[in-house]
């Protein structure tokens, strides 16, 4: 395929340097091979998540000039709420810091001690604030998902046969409510249908049980149900938006991805004892319910943001970007997650480096390789942040093995991309000689952030 054009120009740069080999060296041992740790400096072109890394336009940087930092009543938060409704089509919005602390007021409202929740596949936060209040958080993805070689154009979508199993073997009381995430992260940036989204809700209504979504990448969502979806083919993206929406109770979302900002999130819904309930409890971790968290001008670029990522012409280079890069290394046979997803191409880890065992960490140990290569960042996303089963204490090791290369929105250009391609096709016909690790320090929570790891001689 040829490089998607660039639907904008380019107003500041930012320079970027290749640190020397001996540098990129030393760089990832003193970050324990955990890539999380690297320098920012050290980086030539930082892949680690497409999360709070996007360009601003200048349309939310002269936003941010208007910010109303007023206590209460900024009517940056008025703009804001307008975006949503717009935009989403929710009532109610509360205002969040980012992501997880719309995570943590509506989970904590939601989840009691020993409920489970159903989710077509978790996420890191959204599973660990699940198990804060005492849940447990159940994948119930299509069986497709766990295959990097099917070509489902819905990887996202929900099972129902899984999802009566819980319902049966748990009993209706022990599910808190039903998650669905958009454009699953987990599952290499994987679309849910709108089809899917309408008998979820249809099967939910049966036992009346909430839906909430993760909606952090449903306009990336958004963009896939318009190019696969019969019917679709000319909806506007807000249009699809709006009736992915309808379909639930209420979202979570964190405004660093689709948004196209570096900082905020919030909660909405058209649920009124949720709203309330997490309305009152927002002023306690948060902030006052008219900034949660946000500046004023930070919310003001959010909602010019939340508009702007939702523009299709935008949206279908944002798509193409990534799948470009998917291209160059499919054509190399470099083993990927297919189809190519919304934010990021996934490394199969286990096929890349098929000589390590799973307790040599594959994913973890090809992140470093690859920034050792060409100073080029990814983001290990297998058994290190899956972690450990919460009742036996041992080490989870899930199907998909990856590496994440997660393109930030609007930052690199398509040269970026091939010299990312072409280091990583290099590194491929050399992967017979790169050693597994050890991990040598293990954080409690979240361990993928902080772990350490020495090569294995
Ligand atoms: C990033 C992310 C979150 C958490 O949001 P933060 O803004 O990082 O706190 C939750 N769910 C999904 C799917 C995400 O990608």
């Amino acid at each position: 395929m040829q490089p998607p054009v660039e639907p904008f120009k380019i107003k500041v740069v930012e320079p970027v340097k290749i640190p020397s080999e001996e540098r990129r060296r030393e760089a990832i041992r003193e970050a324990g091979f955990n890539t999380f740790l690297l320098l920012s400096e050290d980086v030539f072109i930082d892949l680690l998540t497409d999360s709070g890394t996007a360009a601003m336009s200048d349309n939310q940087w002269a936003g941010m000039m208007i910010g109303d930092e007023a206590y209460a009543g900024s009517k940056n938060f008025y703009n804001l709420e307008k975006a949503v409704q717009d935009v989403l089509g929710y009532k109610h919005l509360v205002p969040t810091h980012q992501g997880r602390g719309a995570e943590h007021l509506m989970f904590q409202h939601l989840v009691k001690d020993g409920q489970i929740v159903p989710r077509n596949m978790y996420f890191t936060t959204s599973k660990l604030h699940v198990e804060i209040p005492g849940g447990k958080m159940v994948d119930s993805i299509i069986d497709e998902a766990h295959d990097p070689e099917n070509l489902h154009p819905f990887k996202g979508n929900m099972d129902f046969n899984k999802l009566q199993t819980y319902i049966d073997d748990y009993g209706l009381e022990k599910i808190a409510f039903v998650s669905v995430e958009m454009n699953v992260n987990m599952a290499g940036g994987q679309p849910v249908s709108m089809e899917n989204l309408r008998k979820l809700r249809e099967f939910c209504d049966d036992y009346k049980l909430k839906i909430i979504y993760d909606a952090t990448r449903s306009s990336e969502n958004a963009y896939f149900i318009r190019e696969r979806e019969k019917g679709y083919e000319d909806t506007p993206i807000i249009e699809i938006l709006r009736e992915m929406m309808s379909y639930s109770h209420g979202s979570v979302y964190s405004s660093k991805k689709d948004c196209l900002v570096n900082i905020g999130g919030f909660l909405a819904t058209n649920d009124k004892e949720i709203y309330e309930a997490t309305r009152n409890m927002v002023v306690v971790y948060e902030g006052l319910h008219t900034y949660g968290g946000m500046a004023g001008r930070d919310m003001e670029a959010v909602a010019r943001g939340l508009r702007e990522g939702a523009e299709y012409d935008y949206l279908k280079y944002r798509v193409n970007q990534v799948r470009y890069l998917g291209e160059l290394l499919m054509k190399a046979n470099v083993p990927i997650v297919k189809p190519t997803g919304g934010h990021a191409i996934f490394l199969n880890a286990l096929k890349f480096l098929p000589h390590l065992t799973r307790e040599q960490w594959p994913a973890q140990t090809l992140a470093g390789a690859i920034y050792e290569d060409s100073a080029v960042r990814s983001m290990e996303r297998g058994a290190v942040s899956k972690g450990r089963d919460k009742e036996t204490g041992e080490n989870i090791f899930p199907p998909l093995e990856l590496v994440r290369l997660t393109i930030p929105r609007r930052v690199y250009t398509n040269t970026h991309i091939e010299y990312t391609a072409k280091s990583i096709v290099n590194l491929y016909e050399k992967r017979d000689n790169i050693p597994g690790l050890e991990m040598v320090y293990e954080p409690k929570y979240l361990r993928f952030f902080q772990a350490r790891f020495e090569q294995i001689k």
